[in-house]
């Protein structure tokens, strides 16, 4: 299914020169014209990379590319900075900031587009060389399909989780501490189909923390309220 980019530009010419050319190598697009708009449709959207313009009214793209890297949510968010010819030797400023790469104005649009396949690629989700993976006391096995929770002064735990709880489980542990809307979740785990509703979601995260609770592991798959769910190693204590 199609990645969603995240454009954060002002000018809406290129905004638009960037949005088609997306378009046509088969991203979806959002767009935002400054970064509180931006922080704004990200309640309700998980972009899969954000591009970023350096020069923006109100807060910059620089200071917007620091909050997202110090925010849990989105520090693993792949960032592309846009920057003006004269703002060129500022590129490492935009690098320290927290940019994973940036784009000189003018840029080829075929250029832009080959940057973003390859950012994401770096920063591809499921990652799968990654055969076990672990957050707190729970490991999963990817290969053998098996969920193992640790247990103090005791043998491990296997946990018998169904194929979308897994799947679900493993998409989480994969991507944690960011938070996954509803949306997201169904693209990434139930793949592009238009039947789906997103209450199932809510369903199997149910059935997932039916699975954790007996362990008190349930705690570590937070609700994040009006934006959707998360998997964190540091739960808030209720
Ligand atoms: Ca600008």
């Amino acid at each position: 299914m199609a990645q969603l980019i995240l454009i954060v530009e002002d000018e809406p010419s290129i905004a638009e020169l960037i949005s088609i050319n997306l378009t046509h190598a088969g991203f979806t697009v959002a767009r935002a014209f400054q970064a509180d708009e931006a922080l704004f449709m990200m309640r309700s959207i998980s972009p899969d990379l954000i591009i970023l313009d350096w020069m923006l009214p109100g807060k910059s793209g620089v200071q917007f590319a620091k909050e997202l890297r110090a925010n849990p949510a989105s520090q693993s968010l792949p960032i592309l900075m846009l920057t003006a010819k004269g703002e060129e030797g500022d590129k490492v400023v935009g690098l320290d900031a927290g940019a994973d790469d940036y784009v000189t104005k003018p840029f080829s649009p075929k250029e832009l587009a080959a940057r973003v396949k390859a950012l994401l690629r770096r920063h591809s989700p499921l990652v799968p060389e990654q055969k076990v993976l672990s957050l707190g006391p729970m490991q999963l096995d990817s290969v053998s399909h098996r969920l193992t929770i640790a247990i103090p002064n005791s043998d491990p735990k296997n946990i018998a989780l169904g194929p979308t709880e897994f799947r679900l489980m493993q998409f989480l542990m994969s991507n944690p501490e960011r938070v996954h809307s509803r949306t997201h979740l169904l693209d990434n785990i139930w793949g592009n189909d238009a039947y789906i509703e997103e209450r199932t979601v809510d369903v199997h995260i149910k059935r997932l923390r039916a699975s954790l609770s007996p362990y008190d592991c349930d705690r570590f798959v937070e609700t994040v309220r009006g934006s959707g769910y998360r998997i964190t190693k540091n739960p808030v204590e209720t």
